[in-house]
Parts: C-alpha cells; structure tokens; sequence
C-alpha cells in the first residue's frame, strides 16, 4: 500500500499588493480545508518589498515563500505603463523563477509533488518554465468574471473595431453582461498603440492554453458573465472556477500598528452606520487640486470620515502601486488649517497610507466606503454589506463601477463633472450625505445586504464557491505525475 504523497501548489504574486493579498487568501484555504502545501515564489520589481515581506512572513507553517532576486529597470523610461513594468519584472525574473521551480519539483520527497502552479493575471510568462517541469499552469483571476471574458473576446473585438474604444458612440456589449461604453474599459485597451494593447492580445491569445482559472468572484454576483464563460458558444473549453468572495479575514498588519490601533478607537467612539471610510486601495493617488476638493467636499458633507490620505501625485493615479507608503510627513499636503479642524470638531480622522481595511469595513459604525473600486476593495464591501461611492482611478476599476452601479446598484459613481476634470467639493459632500444619510443610500444598503447574504452562502459548506474550490483541489490531489 502506498502512502498518498502531500500536493504542493506553487504560486506566483505579481508585484503589489493587489494581487498578493487573495493569493494569500485562497493559499490559506488550500492549507486548512484541503491540506494542500504551497510555496509562494516572489517576484521583485526593485521597489520597497516591505509589505509584501510583512504579509508572507505571517502565514502558517505549510506556506512557504522564495523571494527571487531583485530585477533590473535602469533601462525603462519615467513614463512606461504600470502594467508594462509588472509584466517586465515577470519576464525579467524567469531564469530565477525557472531555478526555483526545480528545487521544488525535485523536493517531492520532502515538500510534496508539486501539482499545479497557480499566476495572477500577469503570470502567463511562467507557463513554459510550468510545462518544461510537467506542472499544469493555473491562473487565479483577481478580477471580475467580466473581465476575463473580455480578455478572451479581445481578439474579435480587435477585428471588429477599428476605432479606439473610447470613440464607439455606443456602449459595448459583452454577452450576458451590462452594456459598458468604450471609456470604461480597462486601461490598457485605451490606447491601440501602446505596447500594453497587445499585451493584453497576447493574454488572450495564451489564455485557452491554460489548465483551469480560479475566477475571484462568485456565480450569484455575475451570473451573466459566468454563463459567458462557461457554455455555450462563446465558452472557452477552458475549466472556471468561481472561488469567491476571497477576502483577508484576520488583519494584515504591514504598517505601524498603532495607527490601527488609533483607528478602531474612534471608530468605536462614532454612532453606529455614520462613518463614511474614504481609501484609494494600496497604489490610489489624487492630484493635488483633487486632494483640495476632496478634503472640502468631506468637511462640507457634515458626515463622518475616515480618510486614508496619500500625497499628491500629478501625473498618474497608482503611485503608489509598487510602494504603498507616500511619504514621511504625511499630511502637510493638506489645505491649510483642515487637519486642525476636524481634530478639534471630531468629524474625521486621517490615517496615513494603510487602515486595516477589514476592521474598518466590518465595524458596526462604518456605514460606507469611498473607494476606487479595486477588486478586493469591492470584496470586502459585499461580504461586510457596505454600500459605496465608486471614484474609479486605473486598471479596470471603470468596469468594476460601472458592475456596482448600472447592473447591482450598490454604489453611486461619481461624475468628473467640473471643467478640470475635478469631482468638485460640492459633489463629494452631496454623495456623501446621499450615502450615509439619504434614501438613495437606504436602497443601496439593503442591495448591499442581499449581496453579502448570497457571498456568505457561496462560501458555506455546501455552498458553490466551496464547492468549486474543492473540486480543483479534488483534482489536484489526484494528479498522476505527468511525464514530460
Ligand atoms: N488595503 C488595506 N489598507 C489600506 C489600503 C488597502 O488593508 O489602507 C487592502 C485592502 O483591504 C485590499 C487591498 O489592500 O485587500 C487592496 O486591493 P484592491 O484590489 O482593492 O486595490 P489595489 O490596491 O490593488 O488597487
């Protein structure tokens, strides 16, 4: 009789937060309901990898980590697209990436066979080092099942359209999802010749090779796009899996603990549902002149907040993507006289750089959540029933705003209304007050709720992400040692 060696999944986090924090989260329920060991093989795009380390650092026993060593930008100029330097750190990290990967397929002894190999979006690259070792490549998608069915369609929308996306008078259609126009379209299709346009034909021309995706979102939040994705004509033959809502459940401490420690204190000290949680995601900037605006149209609101606030940034909206901290005195940005203001009238507090989000979200006197609409930031609203502000700023949080307001109505969108491009102060503290206060918030809260009762089902024992989880990991644990 022969004794059933462990399975070892390997993963690969691009780099940022964004994508390491529901890897993390989907490797700790491997471990703990399907007894699965993972190593994380790590990138590293030179930045600050602080809180990266933090976070990996904090996993149980069966989680591993390899960081690679640091890559080489010297050569890319100031301006290259954000997703051009992640896809770069990747390509430029694979001979280290291919030697890792051999350690671990000839430990099978001591660590396990390894099984699959599991890639964020931006993974594709490690597929042949995967193949050359007989390891089934996996992505985990930390998007919407609508973006990914996008990403497949591109190709024949690339035909289709000769024009930029943006110029189509009418909204695209994307089976079984809600008509979107062209400018809320993820980022990187926005500009036809930009090398991150075909990047993104590259992904789709490689996707239907792929083994299976594990898609970070749930049938009963986009059953349209599933539907898509999964049968019928424009199925893709390639297996999906809805695992989500995969969320952080403990605290990811990667800042000073204080801080948070300052946070839930007053946030203990408010009235129940009046706290209106303002935070652009790990890598979210604003302009100054939009800082200003923001910063005045809260205090005018009369509402409550808590304000994640990062420096300013004038030219691009994530700079803080690969970095997470701004900068050291982190608040003279401000408009003179606010941060003493709201000290003294008690109606704000201003976190710097990072809140423990989760415990923000899941306090009784949180009542909503200005956000950008970042995935996992969406996430964790559903599955703690907080309705929403959607101020999308890069990637594909447009689509994401563009699902929570016209097809789930949970969010109100703010318009880029006034000449500048701003969103004026006027209309900040108006959808401040109309979410914490008004009936439109009321409405937006009880569809929020229904949402967060369909994401508690999902994740129960019998429930369809459960379930689905368990039938990759079923296959997994079965795996025949391929020969390659
Ligand atoms: N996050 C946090 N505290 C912060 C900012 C972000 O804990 O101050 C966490 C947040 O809970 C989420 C992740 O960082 O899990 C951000 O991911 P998201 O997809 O929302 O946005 P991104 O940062 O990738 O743009």
């Amino acid at each position: 009789e022969t004794v059933p060696v462990q399975a070892h999944v390997a993963m690969v986090p691009s780099p940022g937060m964004g994508h390491l924090i529901p890897l993390v989260e989907l490797a700790n329920r491997l471990v703990l309901q399907h007894n699965i060991r993972v190593t994380f093989i790590v990138p590293d795009d030179g930045s600050s990898m602080k809180p990266q380390k933090k976070l990996l650092e904090s996993l149980p026993e069966m989680i591993s980590t390899v960081f690679l060593p640091p890559v080489n930008f010297e050569d890319l100029p100031d301006n290259v697209k954000m997703e051009t330097r992640i896809e770069l750190s990747m390509t430029r990290s694979l001979p280290a990436f291919r030697d890792s990967l051999k350690v671990l397929v000839q430990s099978e002894l001591t660590t396990g066979r390894l099984v699959a190999l599991v890639v964020d979006l931006f993974g594709v690259a490690t597929f042949d080092v995967a193949r050359e070792f007989g390891v089934p490549p996996y992505i985990f998608f930390t998007s919407t099942a609508m973006e990914l069915l996008f990403i497949f369609l591109m190709p024949e929308l690339d035909e289709k359209f000769a024009c930029e996306y943006k110029d189509l008078p009418e909204p695209v259609k994307l089976p079984g999802c809600v008509p979107i126009y062209g400018s809320d379209l993820m980022d990187p299709v926005q500009d036809k010749n930009d090398n991150v346009y075909n990047w993104v034909l590259y992904l789709a021309k490689h996707y239907p090779s792929v083994a299976g995706f594990l898609v970070n979102s749930f049938i009963e939040l986009e059953p349209g796009a599933f539907k898509a994705l999964m049968e019928g004509e424009s199925g893709f033959g390639v297996p999906i899996y809805p695992v989500g809502p995969l969320v952080q459940t403990g605290s990811n401490i990667i800042d000073n603990i204080d801080d948070h420690f300052e946070c839930l204190k007053w946030l203990d000290q408010q009235p129940s549902g009046s706290v209106l949680f303002v935070s652009f995601g790990s890598g979210g900037t604003l302009s100054q002149e939009q800082l200003n605006e923001l910063a005045f149209g809260l205090e005018m609101s009369g509402q409550k907040f808590m304000w994640v606030a990062k420096s300013p940034h004038e030219r691009v909206s994530n700079a803080t993507y690969f970095g997470v901290q701004s900068i050291d005195d982190p608040f003279d940005f401000l408009p003179k006289g606010f941060l003493e203001r709201i000290k003294s009238n008690g109606v704000g507090l201003l976190v710097p750089s990072w809140a423990p989000q989760i415990q923000v979200l899941s306090h009784g006197s949180t009542g909503g959540f200005l956000t950008h609409c970042g995935w996992n930031s969406t996430l964790e609203s559903i599955v703690h029933g907080v309705p929403l502000i959607a101020w999308p700023l890069y990637a594909e949080q447009k689509m994401n705003a563009v699902i929570l307001t016209d097809d789930l109505n949970v969010a109100l969108r703010v318009d880029q209304v006034d000449e500048n491009g701003l969103v004026g102060r006027d209309d900040i503290a108006k959808y401040a007050r109309g979410l914490i206060k008004g009936e439109e918030g009321k409405l937006l809260r009880n569809n929020m709720k229904k949402l967060k009762d369909a994401a508690a089902i999902v994740l129960s024992q019998d429930g369809s992400s459960t379930k689905s989880l368990a039938e990759v990991a079923g296959i997994w644990k079965n795996q025949e040692k391929v020969e390659n």
